[in-house]
């Protein structure tokens, strides 16, 4: 079998633009791990899986450690994983792992389901050997003290003033074979109710990949899932290339009203970022060759 180049593209959240730096060195160090597995030989899902986990290990994005609060000061967690012969699996609203996008990667390849939620997601989460752990962060305890504060009665719609609003990270990868995988992990928005679960865990909505290509989005989750952006960008990689991907989509999502960004990557390894919020960081690999835009000394 021929073998491809491969590739690989993350993003840390459309609206994350504190700490440059350090989401610089974390995105970077995320797609160079990425693309040393995919340039030995391994598969795109261990690939995204281990890029994945390095972002939510970095607390300045909003997944993992670092996560978003609800309401009530909790942090609930979504992620997800696709590939492109449309294996899926997800969490919604999970609570104490440290790594959500490793429980979406049991429910893939360990059960019959695509997605799991709340307290059940939590048990399988613990026998899979994923033991507790607190992912609040005392800088976003800072954040959900001073958005409570500010708060009137119509929180949600306030949301959209908060500066940090979206800082989901989103990797997308294509190994030697040709598989396209897409992860998925965010802490959500801030101050949403409790139970609130968003675009990331659903397919087609902030999460897709088929033969066409893969997308991971972020932004306003209720937008994405209305849109299916996901699924929108990936059927329109059918048509078009990537970068006209890119251009189509954003001009739907901002007819729309869907404050959001994406990245993806189409079958011939062309990939795409585009967002339209204030700002988005993203990286990428290609031909052995490190992009980074989004953060400082670009
Ligand atoms: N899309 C995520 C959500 O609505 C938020 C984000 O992208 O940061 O849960």
């Amino acid at each position: 079998m021929k073998q491809r180049d491969c590739v690989i593209i993350a993003n840390g959240g459309a609206g994350g633009i504190s700490f440059p730096a350090r989401r610089r060195q974390g995105l970077i160090r995320a797609v160079s791990i990425g693309y040393g597995i995919l340039t030995q030989g391994g598969s795109s899902i261990d690939a995204v899986v281990q890029a994945v986990t390095i972002l939510e290990d970095v607390s300045v994005f909003n997944a993992g450690t670092g996560s978003s609060f609800n309401l009530e000061g909790e942090v609930e967690m979504d992620a997800a994983i696709m590939t492109g012969d449309r294996k899926f699996g997800a969490v919604g609203a999970i609570t104490n792992v440290k790594n959500p996008i490793q429980t979406a990667r049991f429910v893939m390849e360990r059960t019959d389901h695509l997605l799991l939620c709340g307290d059940n997601a939590v048990r399988f989460a613990r026998c899979m050997h994923q033991p507790f752990y607190d992912p609040r962060t005392r800088e976003k305890k800072r954040i959900w003290r001073k958005a409570r504060q500010d708060m009137k009665s119509d929180h949600f719609k306030r949301l959209c003033g908060l500066n940090e609003l979206y800082g989901t990270v989103g990797v997308v990868a294509v190994d030697r074979k040709g598989l396209i995988c897409v992860g998925t992990s965010t802490g959500g928005i801030t101050l949403r109710l409790p139970g609130r679960v968003g675009d990331t865990p659903l397919p087609g909505a902030g999460t897709y990949a088929d033969t066409h290509g893969g997308v991971s989005a972020t932004g306003h989750g209720e937008e994405i899932m209305r849109n299916m952006i996901a699924f929108r960008a990936v059927s329109m990689m059918a048509r078009y290339r990537a970068p006209v991907v890119g251009k189509k989509i954003m001009e739907h999502a901002t007819d729309n009203r869907c404050q959001c960004g994406l990245v993806g990557i189409d079958r011939r390894g062309d990939v795409v970022c585009v967002y339209n919020t204030q700002g988005m960081s993203w990286c990428y690999i290609k031909k052995g060759r490190l992009r980074v835009f989004g953060t400082t000394n670009d």
